[in-house]
């Protein structure tokens, strides 16, 4: 029977796939859950096809994917509510979260365990010095990729500008997973960029092996998208390809994980133990924030993993 209670047995904290494959193990299994979501999920923005999932043959966006796992959470009767959670506090069975939404002041839900769904916030690169600009090509309709355990082999055939956001070996790796099928590489390193461009990177890249250069990019022209794409420079440089590869550092969401002293690694990624557990008891993480490969069909997975242990740490404390 379904808890009456407004005393979660679970609060999601993040409605990406990973926290949707966490609470609707939980919802199947009758447990009265929430997730709460700020509605980030790179899901949310990307409209390509998602080729590495398994069973969604013919493919589909991955936008659209989303939006189906957001629907089939209200068939296991998940409660779900837009929001920003801005802290946690308290114990297992009675954790205290603020919740930051459409009213005016920040409301509070309490639980009995909760899971960390956080994901991670990607840095794109600048257009004119701003980074928002470089928002409407950002993994639309091949205009842009992002991930190359997901994406390198759409790169079969093309003439492709890595345009780098982090580090040299963010743009080295992009440079080697992409090579078997690439037409033609060229790295930019954007000067602007998070991590600040060294001599050693100049080193590091001339060892390489690969086409490079280095400068301010001052506009973007889409002249056919995924076929015909220009990157105009500041110091009036037109270079044209089919297309582009953001190399981008990520900043693991865990600021709330570290409020509950929950540990975390030297990158930010939450450390956990192979079922998702952490250090604190009662709270779980899945997806992105853990230190691991970033894919739809991992955060699924360990979403799932978390939800398993979590129905069995319930029944274990009734
Ligand atoms: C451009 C791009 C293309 C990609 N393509 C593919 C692909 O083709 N195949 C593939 O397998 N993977 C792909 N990925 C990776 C995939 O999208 C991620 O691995 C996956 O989304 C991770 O899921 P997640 O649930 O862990 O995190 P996310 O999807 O990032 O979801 C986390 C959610 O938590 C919310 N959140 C965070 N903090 C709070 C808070 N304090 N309060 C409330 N909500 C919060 C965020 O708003 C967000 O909605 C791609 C990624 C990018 C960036």
């Amino acid at each position: 029977m379904k808890n009456k209670s407004t005393h979660f047995d679970t609060v999601v904290v993040g409605g990406g796939p990973a926290g949707i494959a966490t609470a609707m193990h939980l919802g199947y299994h009758q447990r009265k859950v929430l997730v709460i979501d700020r509605k980030t999920s790179p899901m949310q923005f990307v409209n390509t096809s998602i080729h590495n999932y398994p069973g969604i043959k013919p493919l589909i966006a991955a936008n659209a994917i989303l939006q189906k796992m957001r629907k089939e959470l209200h068939e296991f009767n998940v409660e779900t509510l837009f929001g920003n959670v801005i802290s946690i506090e308290g114990h297992t069975p009675n954790f205290q979260l603020q919740v930051k939404s459409s009213k005016p002041k920040p409301s509070t839900v309490t639980a009995k365990t909760l899971v960390l769904a956080t994901g991670i916030s990607r840095k794109h690169p600048k257009v004119d010095g701003d980074w928002k600009k470089w928002l409407p090509y950002a993994a639309k309709d091949h205009m842009s990729y992002y991930c190359p355990d997901c994406d390198s082999p759409q790169t079969a055939g093309k003439d492709v500008i890595i345009v780098n956001a982090g580090t040299v070996n963010s743009a080295l790796h992009v440079a080697r997973c992409i090579r078997p099928f690439a037409k033609r590489i060229r790295i930019f390193m954007t000067d602007d960029s998070n991590v600040p461009f060294t001599k050693d990177s100049e080193t590091i890249l001339n060892q390489s092996g690969f086409e490079w250069t280095h400068g301010l990019i001052r506009e973007i022209k889409i002249l056919e998208p995924g076929k015909r794409q220009q990157l105009l420079t500041v110091d009036g440089q037109t270079l044209e390809c089919n297309t582009f590869f953001v190399a981008w550092i990520g900043i693991p969401r865990s600021e709330l994980a570290v409020q509950l002293g929950i540990d975390v690694d030297s990158h930010g990624n939450i450390i956990t133990d192979s079922q998702g557990g952490t250090n604190v008891e009662g709270v779980w993480v899945a997806g992105d924030v853990r230190p691991m490969t970033q894919t739809v069909a991992t955060a699924v997975g360990t979403g799932v993993y978390a939800g398993v242990m979590i129905a069995h740490f319930l029944l274990a404390s009734e």
